[in-house]
């Protein structure tokens, strides 16, 4: 039974459900209980994702910043 992904636009939770095919299309309550739930697409990707695509991860804080380097005082 294939698996999709689904995300919560109430509480922004991501979550799986094994579903058959022809369900693939019907709401999904969150874990929460919320009904408010977008299918999201798989893996495969077919061009480029409009809305909900990850913004890159930010590598900033932690170790080398200012206050680590000695020019924050
Ligand atoms: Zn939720």
């Amino acid at each position: 039974m294939p698996r999709y992904e689904y995300r919560c636009r109430e509480c922004a939770a991501v979550f799986e459900l094994s579903r058959p095919m022809a369900e693939s299309g019907a709401p999904a309550n969150c874990p929460e209980g919320h009904e408010d739930t977008v299918k999201l697409l798989s893996a495969v990707a077919v061009g480029g994702s409009a809305a909900g695509a990850p913004a890159p991860a930010a590598a900033s804080g932690g170790g080398g910043g200012c206050c680590g380097g000695g020019c924050c005082g």
